[in-house]
């Protein structure tokens, strides 16, 4: 069994809520999070992330995605691009440390397929 970990986008008729600044979200993601915490149980359950625009210019993993959204405008799960930018975004919203060299390999693929 790999750590791989599906990650579904949830994508509504109506923008998501930054539920941190309150202004429109570029996209909700729905992200399982299935692993042990700290006091020893299996935290099984599901995560919805908004990507803000605004909130999350900072974020490293962020920024490249939410300028994937500024070229195309809204997600498509069929760009090869677009869920490789999100798989990056998706496992640093968690500040996991499940898979860092995929992780590294995947920033490597987008500093070359984008500079
Ligand atoms: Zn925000």
């Amino acid at each position: 069994m790999t750590e791989q970990r599906q990650i579904d986008i949830m994508i509504t008729g109506e923008p998501p809520t930054c539920p941190r600044c309150g202004e429109e979200g570029l996209l909700l993601v729905d992200v399982p999070y299935g692993w042990t915490n700290a006091g020893g149980t299996a935290a099984d359950g599901r995560n919805g992330v908004v990507l803000c625009a605004g909130c999350d210019a900072r974020v490293p993993h962020a920024a490249p995605l939410i300028t994937w959204f500024h070229v195309h405008g809204v997600a498509d799960d069929g760009d090869d691009e677009f869920v490789r930018l999100l798989v990056a975004w998706a496992q640093h919203v968690h500040g996991s440390a499940l898979d860092m060299d995929a992780l590294d390999a995947e920033a490597e693929l987008w500093r070359h397929g984008l500079l």
